[in-house]
């Protein structure tokens, strides 16, 4: 196990005293630099900057930092929610760790795609089936990786097969770690 005990904290930023989001991070005893191109390979949309040792990753809007001796996260809606996501992301950290042959490491920085790159490859009809209001509100979405492309069925129209192949090629649609 590569995270066997750590310090939470969880505090409001200072930027936004009285603020409703919780930010928290987990200070760890043991750095997890090695496990970093491990979660680039698996985590969709994370941004791995190799020089840094840190690895950031958009989750349900929520924005995480993997750095070598901290794992943080911001823009949770309440304290135990914010708990318990870096609960989770230790294990991710250690399930990843542990899985690590099976898994090929990334060691390149993958930016992430523009909102207009991705609203180019949509089939910009607006017909809201995603729960969007507009294709290039749901664009904004998948650019932060806070959706998925199969919430638009019109992506799986016959007609769309190469935008939605170019779409997964983008949006780097790695499987996540289950
Ligand atoms: S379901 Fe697809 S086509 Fe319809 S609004 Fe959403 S993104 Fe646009």
């Amino acid at each position: 196990m590569l995270i066997d005990s750590c310090d939470l904290e969880v505090f409001t930023p200072p930027c936004e005293p009285g603020a409703e989001r919780f930010a928290a991070r987990a200070r760890l005893k043991a750095p997890i630099t090695d496990v970093l191109p491990y979660l680039n390979a698996t985590l969709r949309g994370a941004v791995y900057n190799p020089a840094a040792g840190a690895l950031t990753w958009k989750k349900a809007g929520h924005n995480i930092a993997f750095h070598a001796y901290e794992i943080a996260t911001s823009n949770v809606e309440d304290r135990e929610a914010a708990v318990q996501e870096l609960r989770g992301l230790v294990d991710l950290v250690n399930r990843s760790w542990e899985r690590r042959a099976e898994i090929t490491p990334d060691l390149e920085t993958h930016q992430r795609p523009t909102p207009m790159a991705v609203y180019k490859l949509l089939p910009r009809t607006n017909c809201k089936a995603c729960g969007e209001p507009t294709c290039f509100t749901f664009a904004l979405r998948l650019a932060a990786a806070q959706a998925e492309v199969e919430a638009c069925p019109e992506l799986f129209e016959p007609a769309q097969a190469q935008n939605l192949a170019e779409l997964r090629s983008m949006l780097i649609d790695a499987p996540s770690i289950g």
